[in-house]
């Protein structure tokens, strides 16, 4: 149960003059979060209903990925691309390469 909103929540500053509330901020991730559940969901029963991938296998490549990043820890942090274009290492959070500008094309299957 999230607790009660005091009579003067905190408030961060998002674009213009707008304000959000610390509520306001927890509800929009709890959206994000169960939007991206349903979509792995959805993604990990078309995968072994059709390709009959198993759960052993899911969870290897869970690793896989997790370990990109170098570590274990169960996130997936800023993903490292390299640029079509110019060959250097750019972050995929990106939609444009940032050394050359170049298109990057998204690796990612949905993001939330
Ligand atoms: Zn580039």
């Amino acid at each position: 149960m999230l607790p009660e909103r005091s009579t003067s929540p905190e408030q961060f500053p998002i674009g213009g003059n707008k304000v959000e509330s610390v509520q306001d901020r927890l509800t929009r991730q709890e959206r994000r979060l169960d939007r991206l559940a349903l979509h792995c969901q959805a993604m990990w029963e078309m995968l072994r209903e059709r390709a009959e991938f198993t759960e052993e296998e899911i969870s290897a490549k869970i690793l896989e990925v997790d370990l990109r990043d170098g570590r274990a820890d169960g996130r997936i942090s800023q993903q490292v691309a390299t640029c079509p274009s110019c060959k250097q290492r750019t972050s995929t959070k990106r939609e444009t390469c940032v050394i050359c500008g170049a298109e990057l094309g998204r690796n990612l299957a949905f993001e939330v």
